[in-house]
């Protein structure tokens, strides 16, 4: 079993907390990249052994800015190089305002049975502050037109922590998302990442962050309302209705095998992990010299614990420690377990069939509890 993802780097604006790599939106060059994915894909696609694809996402950036013919060239060809084709999930990420009757309808036609939706906020000020180029209207209406397309499975994010949001606007965002009955919901804190507009107003002393209290109030309040709602709080981050999970993002989190295709895209073969350049210029000039463009990286063991201790304890289902020992042996295993039984010992872990989880109240305290079972060389 495997999964592709294909990264379309471009975007209208920035929003002012984004770091990933993206480049304006140019029609041209949008088309180019499109042929040098598809390109991509044919050389690359025997690096997944033969494995049935059951999971394709189109993520960004904003993919929803390929015109209809782009869209339909890029699937079209990526999938034509399947040999047996067993999609189950075919995930596409958009951003509110470029969703049209007509461009619902042709998403659905492609063949995505899945949209992921960039909201952030259901509050104006709050989408301006952040420099979203949509407001809480047109994501609203986005969703209806989805759903009268024929989805049935729609994913929203939203963001707490932004400077300025109350408990009070965010329990209003949150409402409107259970209102809007989406199948799927995935939330964060905002971040102050180096390089972005937002790193640079907190610099500068212009904005005041939420604080640590404040940003846990608002994660309580989420937890509590999407649960009443019906949400199965399956991942730190993320809540879906009874079947709804995201398949590619459980992939992940299962560490199944994944080709990467685009600038900046990861790929995981099961045992290294391939980086693409996060610059189009350079993907695109090896991909059209007919060679691959991704460098791999190989990772120690410890790498690996890390990995596997960080994403498997953010999900509901947690860590088999007896995992650790299989693939990383005693030592691992035993510093594992060393370290883990003092967190289940205050409450923040438990324990049941050779796994922990984080318990209620460590979930709140999960970055910490993550920062002492992880190992540092
Ligand atoms: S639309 Fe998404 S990828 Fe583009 S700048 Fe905003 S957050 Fe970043």
């Amino acid at each position: 079993m495997g999964g592709i993802y294909i990264h379309i780097p471009f975007c209208k604006r920035k929003c002012s907390y984004c770091d990933f790599y993206s480049v304006a939106a140019k029609s041209d060059s949008m088309e180019r990249y499109v042929k040098a994915v598809i390109d991509e894909a044919e050389m690359r696609i025997g690096e997944l052994g033969g494995a049935e694809i059951k999971t394709m996402y189109v993520g960004g950036g904003t993919p929803s800015l390929l015109s209809a013919e782009q869209l339909s060239q890029l699937i079209g060809g990526v999938r034509g190089q399947l040999t047996t084709d067993a999609v189950q999930e075919m995930t596409i990420e958009v951003n509110p305002d470029d969703i049209t009757d007509e461009y619902a309808l042709m998403l659905h036609k492609i063949g995505f049975n899945r949209v992921s939706m960039g909201v952030q906020s259901f509050n104006d000020d709050e989408l301006q502050f952040i420099n979203r180029r949509h407001t809480a209207q047109q994501a609203t209406d986005a969703v209806n037109r989805l759903r009268a397309a024929g989805f049935d499975n729609i994913s929203i994010d939203l963001i707490y922590g932004i400077p300025k949001q109350t408990q009070q606007t965010w329990r209003e965002s949150v409402n409107q998302a259970i209102a809007l009955d989406v199948q799927h919901i995935s939330c964060y804190c905002l971040s102050y990442e180096e390089g972005t507009r937002l790193y640079m107003m907190r610099k500068l002393g212009k904005i005041t962050e939420c604080s640590d209290e404040e940003c846990v109030a608002m994660y309580s309040t989420l937890v509590e309302l999407l649960k009443k709602a019906g949400y199965e709080h399956y991942e730190i981050s993320n809540f879906a209705k009874a079947g709804k999970r995201s398949m590619h993002n459980s992939n992940y989190w299962n560490f199944t095998p994944y080709l990467g295709l685009g600038a900046a895209a990861h790929s995981y073969d099961g045992k290294n992990r391939r980086y693409n350049p996060s610059n189009i210029k350079e993907y695109a000039e090896k991909i059209g010299s007919g060679a691959t463009a991704y460098t791999t990286e190989s990772e120690e063991d410890w790498q690996r614990y890390n990995e596997l201790v960080m994403i498997r304890l953010r999900t509901t289902e947690g860590l088999e420690a007896k995992s650790i020992e299989r693939k990383f042996g005693q030592d691992l295993y035993r510093y594992f377990v060393k370290n883990a039984e003092r967190h289940v010992n205050a409450g923040n872990l438990s324990k049941n069939d050779g796994h922990y989880r984080l318990s209620e109240a460590g979930v709140m305290l999960a970055d910490m509890v993550i920062r002492d079972v992880i190992y540092v060389e």
